[in-house]
Protein backbone atom coordinates (compact mmCIF):
# COMPACT_ATOMS: atom_id res chain seq x y z
CA UNK A 1 0.00 0.00 0.00
CA UNK A 2 0.91 3.46 -1.16
CA UNK A 3 1.79 5.68 1.80
CA UNK A 4 0.22 8.63 0.15
CA UNK A 5 -2.11 9.39 -2.43
CA UNK A 6 -0.83 8.88 -6.02
CA UNK A 7 -0.72 12.85 -6.77
CA UNK A 8 1.41 13.33 -3.82
CA UNK A 9 3.73 10.31 -4.51
CA UNK A 10 4.64 12.68 -8.17
CA UNK A 11 4.91 15.61 -6.66
CA UNK A 12 7.65 14.62 -4.44
CA UNK A 13 9.46 12.33 -6.56
CA UNK A 14 9.41 15.73 -9.16
CA UNK A 15 10.42 17.88 -6.15
CA UNK A 16 13.31 15.29 -5.04
CA UNK A 17 14.52 15.57 -8.41
CA UNK A 18 15.27 19.00 -8.02
CA UNK A 19 19.19 20.04 -7.39
CA UNK A 20 19.54 19.98 -3.21
CA UNK A 21 16.55 18.66 -2.10
CA UNK A 22 16.51 15.65 -0.48
CA UNK A 23 13.96 12.99 0.24
CA UNK A 24 12.53 14.57 3.57
CA UNK A 25 12.77 18.40 1.96
CA UNK A 26 10.58 17.11 -0.80
CA UNK A 27 8.19 16.07 1.24
CA UNK A 28 8.36 18.66 3.34
CA UNK A 29 7.63 21.09 0.41
CA UNK A 30 4.93 18.98 -1.01
CA UNK A 31 2.73 19.44 2.00
CA UNK A 32 3.47 22.87 2.06
CA UNK A 33 2.49 23.39 -1.41
CA UNK A 34 -0.64 21.06 -0.87
CA UNK A 35 -1.85 22.93 1.97
CA UNK A 36 -1.39 26.64 0.74
CA UNK A 37 -4.65 28.37 -0.98
CA UNK A 38 -4.82 27.40 -4.82
CA UNK A 39 -3.99 30.89 -6.49
CA UNK A 40 -0.55 31.13 -4.60
CA UNK A 41 -0.14 27.61 -6.00
CA UNK A 42 -1.17 28.54 -9.72
CA UNK A 43 0.79 31.55 -9.41
CA UNK A 44 4.24 29.62 -8.83
CA UNK A 45 3.41 27.16 -11.29
CA UNK A 46 2.79 29.47 -13.86
CA UNK A 47 5.74 31.41 -12.86
CA UNK A 48 7.99 28.35 -13.42
CA UNK A 49 6.63 27.80 -16.64
CA UNK A 50 6.93 31.06 -18.01
CA UNK A 51 10.54 31.16 -16.89
CA UNK A 52 11.02 28.08 -18.84
CA UNK A 53 9.78 29.55 -21.58
CA UNK A 54 10.60 33.06 -22.11
CA UNK A 55 13.88 32.96 -20.63
CA UNK A 56 16.74 32.05 -23.24
CA UNK A 57 20.58 33.05 -23.76
CA UNK A 58 21.84 36.44 -24.38
CA UNK A 59 22.78 36.29 -28.21
CA UNK A 60 26.23 38.38 -27.24
CA UNK A 61 27.04 37.40 -23.68
CA UNK A 62 24.95 34.08 -23.31
CA UNK A 63 23.99 35.09 -19.61
CA UNK A 64 19.82 34.19 -19.33
CA UNK A 65 17.72 36.75 -20.08
CA UNK A 66 13.93 38.11 -21.29
CA UNK A 67 15.63 39.90 -25.03
CA UNK A 68 17.21 38.58 -27.57
CA UNK A 69 20.29 40.53 -26.28
CA UNK A 70 20.73 41.58 -22.04
CA UNK A 71 20.65 44.85 -20.58
CA UNK A 72 24.16 44.63 -19.49
CA UNK A 73 25.08 44.21 -23.44
CA UNK A 74 23.04 46.75 -24.64
CA UNK A 75 23.98 48.84 -22.35
CA UNK A 76 26.00 51.83 -24.49
CA UNK A 77 27.28 52.72 -20.76
CA UNK A 78 29.23 50.23 -19.67
CA UNK A 79 32.70 49.62 -21.09
CA UNK A 80 32.29 47.01 -23.59
CA UNK A 81 36.51 46.73 -24.26
CA UNK A 82 36.52 45.10 -20.92
CA UNK A 83 35.07 41.19 -20.83
CA UNK A 84 34.95 39.35 -17.49
CA UNK A 85 34.38 35.29 -17.84
CA UNK A 86 32.40 34.03 -15.09
CA UNK A 87 30.78 30.69 -15.00
CA UNK A 88 27.25 30.69 -14.45
CA UNK A 89 24.39 33.84 -14.45
CA UNK A 90 24.58 33.41 -10.47
CA UNK A 91 28.70 34.30 -10.31
CA UNK A 92 27.22 37.66 -12.93
CA UNK A 93 24.51 38.70 -10.25
CA UNK A 94 26.83 38.36 -7.86
CA UNK A 95 29.78 40.90 -9.35
CA UNK A 96 26.59 43.34 -10.61
CA UNK A 97 25.36 43.42 -7.05
CA UNK A 98 28.95 45.24 -6.27
CA UNK A 99 28.13 47.71 -8.41
CA UNK A 100 31.41 48.83 -9.19
CA UNK A 101 32.42 46.11 -12.33
CA UNK A 102 31.86 48.89 -15.63
CA UNK A 103 32.64 46.05 -18.22
CA UNK A 104 30.42 43.48 -19.20
CA UNK A 105 30.44 39.66 -19.18
CA UNK A 106 30.85 35.95 -20.46
CA UNK A 107 28.51 33.71 -18.90
CA UNK A 108 30.70 29.92 -19.53
CA UNK A 109 27.75 28.34 -18.15
CA UNK A 110 29.92 25.58 -16.75
CA UNK A 111 33.41 24.97 -15.95
CA UNK A 112 35.97 22.49 -17.65
CA UNK A 113 35.94 19.14 -15.72
CA UNK A 114 37.78 16.05 -16.79
CA UNK A 115 36.34 14.32 -13.51
CA UNK A 116 32.75 15.00 -14.86
CA UNK A 117 33.07 14.18 -18.45
CA UNK A 118 32.77 18.44 -19.61
CA UNK A 119 35.05 19.35 -21.93
CA UNK A 120 35.99 22.92 -23.50
CA UNK A 121 33.04 21.73 -26.12
CA UNK A 122 30.48 21.63 -23.32
CA UNK A 123 30.86 24.86 -21.76
CA UNK A 124 30.19 28.74 -24.09
CA UNK A 125 34.13 29.04 -25.01
CA UNK A 126 33.21 28.90 -28.62
CA UNK A 127 31.05 32.23 -28.37
CA UNK A 128 33.53 33.75 -26.53
CA UNK A 129 36.40 33.09 -29.08
CA UNK A 130 34.20 34.69 -31.50
CA UNK A 131 33.25 37.75 -29.46
CA UNK A 132 37.56 38.24 -29.63
CA UNK A 133 37.37 37.72 -32.99
CA UNK A 134 34.22 40.34 -34.18
CA UNK A 135 34.83 42.83 -30.96
CA UNK A 136 37.48 45.16 -30.48
CA UNK A 137 38.39 43.83 -26.73
CA UNK A 138 41.38 45.39 -24.68
CA UNK A 139 41.24 42.73 -21.36
CA UNK A 140 39.45 39.30 -20.80
CA UNK A 141 38.96 38.96 -16.91
CA UNK A 142 38.92 35.46 -16.22
CA UNK A 143 36.83 35.34 -13.08
CA UNK A 144 35.91 31.39 -12.79
CA UNK A 145 35.57 29.84 -9.39
CA UNK A 146 38.66 28.96 -7.52
CA UNK A 147 37.86 25.58 -7.20
CA UNK A 148 39.91 22.79 -9.55
CA UNK A 149 37.77 23.10 -12.36
CA UNK A 150 37.85 26.93 -12.10
CA UNK A 151 41.62 26.70 -12.51
CA UNK A 152 41.44 24.23 -15.10
CA UNK A 153 39.04 25.97 -17.23
CA UNK A 154 40.91 29.50 -16.25
CA UNK A 155 44.52 27.74 -17.91
CA UNK A 156 42.44 27.03 -20.97
CA UNK A 157 41.02 30.15 -21.31
CA UNK A 158 44.34 32.03 -21.05
CA UNK A 159 45.85 29.77 -23.20
CA UNK A 160 43.35 30.13 -26.55
CA UNK A 161 43.23 34.23 -25.79
CA UNK A 162 46.96 35.06 -25.67
CA UNK A 163 47.97 34.06 -29.25
CA UNK A 164 45.09 36.74 -29.87
CA UNK A 165 47.47 39.79 -28.63
CA UNK A 166 44.55 40.68 -25.83
CA UNK A 167 45.67 41.00 -22.54
CA UNK A 168 44.30 38.04 -20.12
CA UNK A 169 44.09 39.05 -16.36
CA UNK A 170 42.56 36.77 -13.47
CA UNK A 171 40.99 37.75 -10.56
CA UNK A 172 42.89 37.62 -6.94
CA UNK A 173 42.76 34.47 -5.06
CA UNK A 174 41.46 36.17 -2.33
CA UNK A 175 38.58 34.22 -2.79
CA UNK A 176 38.93 31.16 -0.59
CA UNK A 177 39.70 27.83 -2.13
CA UNK A 178 36.94 26.14 -3.64
CA UNK A 179 34.79 29.16 -2.86
CA UNK A 180 31.51 29.54 -4.61
CA UNK A 181 31.49 33.04 -5.84
CA UNK A 182 27.58 33.44 -5.68
CA UNK A 183 28.37 33.22 -1.65
CA UNK A 184 31.22 35.58 -1.31
CA UNK A 185 30.64 39.25 -0.01
CA UNK A 186 30.68 41.84 -2.17
CA UNK A 187 33.81 43.56 -0.45
CA UNK A 188 35.77 40.17 -1.23
CA UNK A 189 34.99 40.19 -4.70
CA UNK A 190 36.15 43.98 -5.19
CA UNK A 191 39.53 42.99 -3.90
CA UNK A 192 39.40 39.76 -5.78
CA UNK A 193 39.00 41.88 -9.02
CA UNK A 194 41.06 45.26 -7.91
CA UNK A 195 43.89 42.52 -7.17
CA UNK A 196 43.65 40.70 -10.64
CA UNK A 197 46.99 40.07 -12.29
CA UNK A 198 48.23 39.42 -15.94
CA UNK A 199 48.21 35.95 -17.16
ZN1 LIG B 1 24.44 39.88 -22.81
Amino acid sequence: MELYSGHINRLIEELSALPGIGGKSAQRLAFYLINLPKDRVKRLADSIVDARENVHYCEVCCTLTDEDICPICSNQNRDHHTIMVVENARDLAAYEKTGKYEGVYHVLHGAISPMLGIGPGDIRLTELMKRLQNEDVDEVIIATNSSLEGETTAMYISKLVKPTGIKVTRIASGVPVGGDLEYIDEVTLLRALEGRTEL
